[in-house]
Formats: C-alpha cells, structure tokens, sequence
C-alpha cells in the first residue's frame, strides 16, 4: 500500500470537496477538542443530518467543558432526548466531571488520558488526537473500515479480529505518512470519502481520488473489479423481537388526575431516563394486561386496573425489536415504591415536559395529548 500518495491524494481531495459542518468551523487539527469529543460522540450510530441540529442545540446549552460538567445528568438527558444510545450522554457528562477534576478542566492531548475517560475508545481518542492536536494518531469507524477494506482488497468478514487489528495498521500508516500538520485532515478525508465517495451500496471510482491507472494501482478491489464485494460483511444474526406492555397510570379519573412515570435505573439500558412502567410479556402471562399487572407489583409493588389500549408502538433497538402495547391503567391498591427503578413521580400531562423520555415513550405522550384535546377524551379504565 502506498500510504504516503494515499494520504496525499487524500488530504488534497478534502480540501476541496469536504461538507460544511457545524463543528468545522477551524480546519481538522486545529479545533476544539471540547467541540470534536461531542461531534464525535454524537456521530456514533447516527446519522450525520440528524447529529447537526442536536449539535448545534447541545453546543448552545453546554458551550464549554465546564459548564458541561456543572450540568445536571436530567438536564442532558433532556437535551439527548430522541438521539438514543443515551450511555454517551452520561459518559460525556461523567468524562467532563473527570477532566475537570484531573486536569483542571483541560482535555489531555494524550491516549493513555483519553482512553481512561468513560466513553472514549481507540476511535473517539484518535479522532481527538487528530483532529484537535493535528498529531499522526489513526481512527477507525464504520466509514473508514469500508474504505480500507477496499483499499486492501480485504476477503475475510470485516469483524474478524485479525481484520481489525490490519485494519487499525493500515489507518495508522496512512496518518503516518500524511505530511507534517496534515494528520488531522488526512483522518477527516478517509471518513469523508467513505460518507461520500466509496459509500456502502456504491463505489464512486470514476471520481474517487484514489482511483489511480492499472499500472500503479491505489485501490486494489477497484482494480481488480470487486470493490462491490467488499467489505465481507459478517452474516446477522436473527433480530429476537419482545411484545412489551405499558401503563399510563392514572391517579384517579384519566385526564383528569395525575399519572404515573419511573425513572429508570442508572446503569442499564436507557439509564436514567423516565418512562411509562411496564415491561416484557413472558410466557406465564395471560395477555398483555396480566404482564402489565405483574409488571407494575414487582417494579412498583401497588396494584392497578388496567383498562383501554392507548397506542402501539414499534420500535427497533440494535439488537432487537419490541412492539409496545401502551394501556390506560388506574390505581387500584397500595403505595407507589421504587423496588426495581430508580425513582417514581406523580405528575400532570404539562409537566411530562420536564423529564427525560425515550423515543417510545414520546409516542405515548403524543397519543395522551391527541386523546386530551379530542372531545371525547375519558377512556374506560377498569
Ligand atoms: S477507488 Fe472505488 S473502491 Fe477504491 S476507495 Fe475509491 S471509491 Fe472506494
């Protein structure tokens, strides 16, 4: 592999061709480390026309490091709300604690440092490195992957840790060779050439800036014609799906009284967030209402009618799906506990605003409001 004409091609590619974004403002190796750690952060599993308007809004309440860290976990799960892989947020929120603690509130320009933080990998680190302190350190995400498994003509499945780990070399050996103040762009120009030229369905070649003559060839797939083929991607698994069920729990007469929300635990999925309480149907359940009935006694330990569907919800995770059954429920007996959530409140439909929810719960909330302000709005619960 000719790294040092790949780089080169690269970073002059870039300077021409590469998007504007909101956390471009300074050419990449010369930014904000704060502003790429949360681009970056932000860009994981997401795609880039969503990540600019959560940015943008993020940059705007949590401008600095600082403020970020004197910040209240609910106050930036509200802010990633709808964004999902909401461990980020905490993790950026708990690294930003951490920086401000150990390094007087300046990100470290150091692996080591970087890789201690919680939420910060080889790839976030690298990204860092480079793009705010320009120094020849590799990254390697999805984009990147792609484009040099094609590079490489890579024929085994694109996981294979032995894969990863040529794959890791490679990147470094093209940063390496990127000329002096040029790493930062260089890594920017491989991730921008896998989200604009050598895309998943569809290798550009013919105005690929690494497509070079058949006599010196850059891309070895593209040469050999089977750029199409790669990269090898590892054969999925059947995605399991659960049917789930949930309660709107009404404190008294629906839309007329309180209703119930669970904060939910700290260190599982969605954490923190607040939610409508239900869970899983399993196989000793009757019928969904049975499942939201056991569900409300072992989470909550009260009782609760359960009365009209509100809404279902389909919703798919990265490793399985769910159908959501939200019901109106009533309290029936005993006192709300937090025996397996965090926290529980009481509160009106207006101030379901002021908490933290995850996608499919915000479906719930959109059905509640719709059923307030239909004129027939009291559903039988009970
Ligand atoms: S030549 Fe084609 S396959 Fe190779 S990197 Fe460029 S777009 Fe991708």
């Amino acid at each position: 592999m000719d790294a040092r004409s790949i780089a080169a091609r690269l970073v002059a590619w870039h300077a021409e061709h590469q998007r504007d974004l909101p956390w471009r403002s300074a050419p990449a190796g010369f930014r904000d480390p704060y502003a790429v750690w949360v681009s970056e952060i932000m860009a994981q599993q997401t795609r880039i026309d969503t990540v600019v308007d959560y940015y943008v809004a993020w940059m705007a309440r949590f401008p600095t490091l600082a403020r970020l860290a004197a910040a209240d976990q609910q106050d930036i799960l509200k802010q990633w709300e709808g964004l999902g892989y909401y461990a980020r947020a905490r993790n950026l929120h708990k690294a930003a604690r951490q920086v401000m603690v150990e390094y007087g509130g300046e990100i470290p320009a150091n692996r080591q440092a970087l890789l201690a933080l919680p939420g910060i990998g080889p790839y976030t680190a690298g990204a860092i490195l480079s793009l705010a302190f320009n120094q020849p350190q590799p990254i390697l995400d999805g984009n990147v992957k792609r484009v040099l498994s094609r590079l490489a003509d890579i024929d085994r499945p694109i996981n294979d840790p032995s894969v990863v780990k040529e794959l890791w070399r490679k990147a470094a050996a093209i940063v390496e060779a990127a000329e002096p103040g040029a790493a930062g762009a260089c890594n920017e120009a491989l991730m921008e050439l896998g989200a604009l030229i050598c895309t998943p369905a569809n290798s550009r070649c013919l105005i690929c800036p690494l497509h070079a003559p058949a006599a010196a060839p850059l891309c070895l797939a593209a040469d050999r014609g089977v750029q199409g083929e790669r990269p090898i991607m590892p054969k999925r698994k059947p995605t399991p799906h659960y049917d789930v069920a949930a309660g709107v729990i009404w404190q008294g007469a629906p839309y007329e009284s309180r209703l119930l929300i669970a904060q939910r635990a700290q260190d599982g999925m969605l954490g923190g967030l607040w939610e409508f309480p239900g869970g899983k149907l399993e196989a000793g359940d009757a019928d969904l209402p049975a499942c939201l009935r056991r569900e409300i006694d072992e989470e909550l330990g009260f009782s609760i009618q359960v009365g009209e569907p509100l809404i279902t919800v389909e919703h798919a995770f990265t490793h399985f799906r769910i159908t959501l059954h939200a019901f109106h429920a009533r309290h029936a007996a005993g006192e709300p506990r937090a025996i397996d959530c965090a926290d529980w409140r009481w509160v009106t439909l207006d101030e379901l605003d002021g908490f933290p929810f995850p996608v499919t719960d915000q479906k719930i909330i959109a059905a509640l409001r719709q059923g307030a302000v239909s004129a027939n709005n009291a559903p039988a619960v009970g």
